[in-house]
């Protein structure tokens, strides 16, 4: 289920600010407020979705591939990423340690990152 009171549904809302890098009818990137990177920006869909997996089973092709494109457009184009890499992230759930509800992908670079996916525990 759907949780329309957090926090991205807010700042999508406008009842919450955020600092906003990217917007267009179908979704909003802005800057991580607790950023793990010296880039570091969430991507999130306008449509109410929970996590990747809740995405993935009811936004259809179209939607998904569009979703990434931007995804992709907004690391190069708007965050000039490309030139020395970066990397996307999407928690899911409890063991993925999602902590905000609504379906969104991190972006994360301008520097090195650690290497490997995620350490057991951290
Ligand atoms: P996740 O664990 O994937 O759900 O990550 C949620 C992310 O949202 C974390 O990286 C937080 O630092 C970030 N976050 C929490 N509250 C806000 C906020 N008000 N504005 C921007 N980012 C936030």
């Amino acid at each position: 289920m759907y949780d329309s009171d957090n926090i991205f549904a807010k700042i999508l809302r406008g009842e919450m600010d955020c600092e906003k890098i990217y917007e267009d009818d179908d979704v909003l990137a802005f800057k991580d407020k607790f950023p793990d990177a010296p880039v570091h920006v969430l991507v999130v869909p306008k449509g109410e979705y929970v996590s990747f997996d809740d995405f993935s089973a009811k936004a259809g092709a179209e939607v998904i591939g569009k979703f990434f494109e931007k995804v992709a457009k907004i690391a190069r184009d708007e965050l000039g990423l490309m030139e020395n890499g970066y990397r996307i992230v999407s928690n899911i759930g409890d063991h993925g340690c999602q902590f905000v509800p609504h379906f969104h992908v991190h972006i994360l670079g301008g520097a090195k990152l650690g290497g490997g996916a995620a350490k057991i525990g951290k």
